[in-house]
């Protein structure tokens, strides 16, 4: 029988389940479907996230779904330089992102919103007034149909094969993250270690063209652990879509590139989309003037954008190094200075921290590393 909402979401996760909070708690009917039997699993997000980011949005997480706290980031080189910052005035945690998922499924519930999980979207027909929505053999219709189906559907040609563990473990810290660069075997990205408590540690790899898994168990080499759950997830490293919103449908989250270039972290800047989202869509609905809508990309892009523009233009730097390009930045920029700025800057506003730290003087020393015209033009911008 079909069933008619003002919102049809796609994926219960964290765009579209605080899209479906924040429309319902404006009054607007909202049906959520997810096609996963159970909200947050299979879990593939390792959780790492700054609360004050999450507070700003108005979801911060419950305190049993914080894991861990950290204290700071240390990053390797590859012929193993090392280079710290303290987070700790950055309140950066360890999410359980099921738990976290599940969290937000209960606050779309109990401002009214209907999350049906077990359900696949498996078709959309737009029509001038909605969008009948087809899902586990029945049809819904929306005024709206709010696309929060992540990588399956974000914008082309930025996604990364991704591996990674959860191990149990002696050989890191309980409260330090790492990052180990080696762009021979990690191209394109990073290895990574997140502890989430007591000997327990989220690790993984990402690259271009590599098998991830093979790298993974390369990475673990010489560091015994025993591995309690593997995971296999691409990320999404491509930055923002050119438009959020497409007739009758909204994108949020992932599926709008709504997602950090250099680290693939998108629970924040997911949220923060979705909450935009849901407010100019309701004023949209309420009065009857879908033109309403087209303010939600640029209040997002307000915030982000810039962040996103020197993200990517890091990663284009980043994409041609070679090791020993790596290793000679390391010698020429990892100085107490730099670690000193970093240390109090932004965790969500990195690159832009990162390039401000480094100023004129800092980027003439990557120039005379590195080359190339994406170094040029961060003279020139940066
Ligand atoms: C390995 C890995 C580690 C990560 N670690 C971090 C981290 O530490 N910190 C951080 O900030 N970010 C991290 N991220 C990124 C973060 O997980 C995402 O950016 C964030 O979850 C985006 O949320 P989303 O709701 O847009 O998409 P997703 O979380 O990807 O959710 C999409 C949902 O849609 C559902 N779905 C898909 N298709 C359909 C369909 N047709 N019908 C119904 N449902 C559908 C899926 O089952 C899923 O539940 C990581 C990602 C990966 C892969």
């Amino acid at each position: 029988m079909d069933r008619a909402y003002d919102f049809v979401v796609a994926g219960g996760s964290a765009a579209g389940l605080v899209f479906a909070a924040e429309a319902a708690k404006r009054g607007a009917t909202v049906l959520v479907f997810e096609e996963h039997s159970e909200i947050g699993e299979p879990e593939k997000c390792d959780g790492l996230v700054s609360l004050r980011g999450l507070r700003k949005f108005g979801y911060p997480p419950d305190k049993g779904v914080i894991q861990n706290g950290i204290a700071s980031a240390v990053v390797h080189s590859p012929s193993g330089r090392l280079f710290g910052i303290s987070a700790s005035a950055l309140e950066v945690v360890v999410l359980d992102r099921s738990a976290f998922d599940k969290q937000l499924a209960e606050s779309a519930r109990s401002n009214g919103a209907d999350v049906q999980a077990g359900t696949r979207v498996a078709s959309t027909v737009e029509g001038p007034d909605g969008v009948e929505v087809n899902a586990g053999g029945t049809t819904a219709r929306a005024k709206y149909f709010v696309d929060a189906t992540g990588p399956a559907s974000s914008p082309p040609g930025g996604i990364v094969p991704a591996a990674k563990y959860e191990l149990e473990g002696d050989w890191f810290k309980e409260h330090v993250v790492e990052v180990f660069m080696d762009t021979e075997r990690y191209p394109g990205f990073f290895a990574w270690v997140i502890p989430y408590g007591g000997r327990k540690a989220k690790v993984g790899v990402a690259g271009t063209g590599i098998n991830p898994f093979r790298a993974l168990d390369g990475f673990l080499e010489g560091r015994p652990s025993r591995i309690l759950r593997r995971v296999s997830a691409p990320i999404y490293v491509g930055g923002p879509a050119p438009s959020f919103v497409r007739g009758r449908r909204i994108l949020v989250g992932e599926s709008a590139g709504q997602v950090k270039p250099t680290t693939a972290g998108g629970i924040m800047t997911s949220v923060a989309g979705a909450v935009m989202a849901a407010k100019w869509a309701c004023a949209a609905v309420q009065k009857d003037d879908p033109h309403l809508l087209s303010n939600y990309q640029p209040e997002w892009e307000a915030s982000f954008l810039k962040e996103m523009k020197n993200m990517l233009r890091l990663r284009g730097v980043f994409e041609k190094l070679t090791n020993a390009d790596v290793d000679a930045l390391f010698a020429a920029l990892a100085t107490p200075r730099l670690t000193r700025k970093l240390s109090g800057a932004d965790f969500d506003f990195h690159a832009t921290a990162l390039l401000g730290a480094l100023g004129v003087p800092g980027l003439l020393r990557v120039a005379k590393v590195v080359a190339s015209a994406e170094v040029r033009s961060l003279l020139v911008d940066g």
